[in-house]
């Protein structure tokens, strides 16, 4: 075990160990925030036929380019077409079929008018002007090209891409399994938000902060609730949530307390240790160990701490099991809008909102930034990283953020393979 390790070390050492989990399918109902487990390539273009984008006459552009107001050219009108219906009937020199919005461009014909700018008289159209061929007419492949990938591989499935897929006519989707998370409570002193309060006892908040946290990543979340400090109780709920889950989350009982007992229910559960303590506040004391090929992370019970951790440390380890290829949070540099009075000899994570204000980003402290102060994450979208050795911070001076939660996808720059 590595006993005071740097961040992106605990990062790196968990990210090597962490194994994707397996491909299935899922129906496209299903398909929402799923990681994609191939590329998507379209195997037809889209739209499928040439057709018409609006009410109008196809016709052939040659026939009517002496077409002026004082010499309107006739054509005749030999069929009307419904979108979702085939044209009966090719189009030849001097003949025009009507149609609709959606209808395929009959056979023969390579250009549409609107029906606003024709005069129609009996069977007979007559128009006034020349177009340019293919005036008027959406192509086969215009929006998709055969065998064009359309997604990649280790992305989310977003609404937009629900859509595509299913314009594509592909109704089953290659995707990641979800991964599933077991999350335990240790702490002789928590008690579920559902009892009477009782002197003594606090609200486990953590539990349910981290199963909503990995409900928005896409996981499944397993709850197996409080456990008290003690050793063996631990171990046993260790060993139950590695068989149900990929990966367990603790929080609690990991510093040097006499009920941190959270390591020492670790070896007995079999596993084995992998790092303890990590040089950053808050959260320092977070370990990691690993059974059977599953990697457990035990959080700082302090809710702020653990949150923090989670985010840094956990995330990008799940975001590798889901199969994302985004899996490190994107950092961005911005202006600090507060004044951070605190000397910070070991680094710090500053819990902030950032906001772009007339192009410039701002990163704002939302509150005080103790360990165990939950208000502090509300709103909180950066982590601000301030370097061990800092002195006070001040308004206005640059800083870098780390960008955590739900926003963070929109500052990590285009996938590069599709344009
Ligand atoms: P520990 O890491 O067990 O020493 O806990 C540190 C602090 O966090 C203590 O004040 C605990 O009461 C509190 N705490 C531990 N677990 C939770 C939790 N699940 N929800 C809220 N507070 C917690
Ligand atoms: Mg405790």
């Amino acid at each position: 075990m590595r006993i005071g390790v740097s961040l992106e070390e605990a990062q790196e050492m968990l990210l090597q160990k962490a194994n994707m989990v397996e491909e299935g399918s899922v129906s496209l109902m299903g398909a929402l925030g799923r990681v994609l487990s191939q590329n998507i390539r379209a195997r037809e273009n889209l739209p499928a036929f040439h057709k018409s984008p609006l009410d109008g006459y196809a016709l052939i552009a040659k026939d009517v380019e002496q077409a002026k107001p004082s010499h309107p050219v006739a054509l005749e009108v030999i069929e009307e077409v419904r979108a979702g219906f085939v044209p009966k009937q090719k189009i030849t020199p001097g003949t025009t079929i009507k149609v609709m919005t959606g209808s395929p461009l009959p056979e023969g014909a390579d250009t549409v008018i609107k029906y606003e700018d024709v005069k129609r008289t009996g069977n007979s159209i007559y128009l006034s002007f020349p177009l340019k061929p293919g005036s008027n007419v959406i192509y086969a492949g215009e929006d998709v090209k055969k065998d064009e990938i359309v997604a990649l591989k280790g992305t989310v499935i977003t609404p937009s891409l629900v859509g595509l897929l299913a314009g594509l006519g592909i109704a089953e989707v290659p995707v990641l399994r979800k991964v599933r998370i077991a999350i335990i409570s240790t702490g002789d002193e928590l008690i579920d938000p559902a009892k009477e309060p009782c002197p003594g006892k606090i609200y486990n908040s953590s539990l349910y902060n981290l199963a909503a946290l990995c409900g928005e990543l896409g996981a499944d979340p397993i709850v197996m609730g409080i456990v008290p400090d003690e050793k063996e109780l631990i171990s046993g709920h260790i060993v139950k949530s590695l068989e149900a889950a990929d990966i367990l989350i603790t929080t609690g009982g990991v510093s040097v307390g006499d009920f941190d007992v959270v390591q020492d229910a670790l070896r007995q559960a079999g596993a084995n240790m992998i790092f303890w303590k990590v040089s950053m506040k808050p959260g320092s004391p977070i370990l990691a160990a690993e059974k059977d090929k599953k990697i457990i992370i035990g959080l700082s019970g302090n809710p702020a701490a653990a949150l923090v951790t989670f985010d840094l440390i956990a995330v990008p380890v799940i975001k590798k099991m889901m199969g994302l290829n985004r899996r490190m949070p994107p950092r961005v540099t911005a202006v600090l809008a507060d004044n951070f009075l605190k000397s910070s000899p070991q680094r710090r994570f500053l819990r902030g909102k950032l906001q772009a204000i007339n192009g410039t980003h701002y990163v704002k402290l939302t509150g005080e930034q103790g360990n165990g102060i939950l208000k502090s994450m509300i709103n909180c979208n950066a982590l601000i990283d301030v370097p061990a050795g800092s002195g006070p911070l001040c308004a206005g001076q640059e800083i870098s953020a780390i960008i955590v939660g739900n926003i963070s996808d929109t500052f990590f720059e285009m996938e590069k393979e599709i344009s």
